[in-house]
């Protein structure tokens, strides 16, 4: 057996994962993402974190792993200079790869995070074996990549066919935070969940989801989830609205892209069915003819580790003991 270790610097928390050969995590690592001003300082979690899997890798196979993958939530450059990082802003044109290799001692790849959760899939999710895919992940923000026959589009930065987290789905809609109007991501985003669910609240006919937007609990995706697994029509008509934005969107990537699956990830997705029926529905509504029927739409098989697996897909452990990348 080999292992792999793929990594996620995080906003908040930075994860270590270790990964076998068939892409399944068999170890974990988390810890707190200093919020500092110095970039060195922001991945000094990161670094503990794989430290950790690679102390685990090494008590069983004898060595330390060939290297390493590292999933990112920004955009870079010449595969190393981090382009923007809206949660870790110190680390905007920091030379985030050259740094962890020296560190590290040892060859290390980025991945832009949502790249990297496709890749996930790709080698041991949802993905696998599909002959074109669009990956959505949903959370704080909105973003999608696309694989044709197991190779992601890369475009804008060499990373990406676009920002379609901020393609405009809704006329004269929310502002958006890059300055925009009716984006995606205004609409299906965790910011989305609580404004829909407060205009939901704001009508009076909903005392369970309107004693949620003032009670101690506070508001939050995961708690309005909860309160619509109880059955509570307020909550469901959240989920309900935002999952038929959720399906415009993924309508319009469909009549681009032509996928034979969509694959939903994210924190935001684990609302489950409660979202995805409602997206499946409005699919059906919003797209053409020729496409209704063509593609299912699925969530993510390795849930939050999807681009934990993917990172680690990155570097290639052989049994001999050569780096390959
Ligand atoms: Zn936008």
């Amino acid at each position: 057996m080999t292992y792999r270790v793929g990594a996620d610097l995080g906003g908040t928390y930075s994860k270590a994962a270790v990964v076998d050969q068939e892409g399944r995590v068999v170890a974990r690592f988390s810890e707190p993402t200093p919020r500092a001003r110095a970039p060195e300082a922001c991945v000094e979690g990161l670094l503990t974190a794989i430290r950790r899997a690679a102390d685990w890798v090494e008590a069983r196979m004898g060595r330390s792993p060939e290297g390493y993958g590292v999933s990112v939530n920004s955009p870079f450059e010449h595969g190393d200079v981090i382009h923007l990082n809206n949660n870790l802003p110190a680390l905007e044109g920091f030379a985030l790869r050259s740094y962890l290799r020296r560190r590290l001692e040892a060859p290390v790849v980025l991945e832009w995070d949502i790249n990297a959760a496709l890749l996930g899939e790709l080698w041991a999710g949802a993905a696998s074996g599909r002959r074109r895919v669009v990956m959505v992940s949903i959370g704080t923000g909105v973003a999608a990549a696309i694989s044709v026959r197991g190779q992601l589009l890369r475009w804008v930065y060499d990373q990406t066919p676009g920002e379609m987290g901020h393609m405009v789905v809704a006329r004269d809609g929310p502002v958006c935070t890059c300055g925009g109007r009716g984006c995606w991501e205004e609409m299906v985003s965790s910011r989305a969940v609580l404004r829909i669910a407060r205009e939901i609240a704001a009508g009076g006919e909903f005392p369970a989801l309107r004693a949620l937007l003032d009670g101690g609990e506070g508001l939050t995706p995961e708690a309005i989830s909860r309160l619509a697994d109880t059955g509570d029509p307020g909550a469901r008509a959240v989920w309900q609205e935002v999952g038929e934005w959720l399906g415009v969107g993924v309508a319009s990537l469909a009549q681009i892209f032509l996928p034979d699956r969509v694959v939903v990830g994210g924190g935001i997705s684990l609302a489950g069915e409660k979202l995805l029926a409602p997206c499946r529905a409005s699919v059906d509504r919003h797209v053409g003819d020729a496409l209704r029927g063509s593609f299912d739409i699925v969530p993510a098989a390795l849930g939050q580790d999807s681009a934990l697996v993917g990172a680690a897909s990155l570097v290639s452990e052989s049994p001999g003991g050569q780096a390959s990348r």
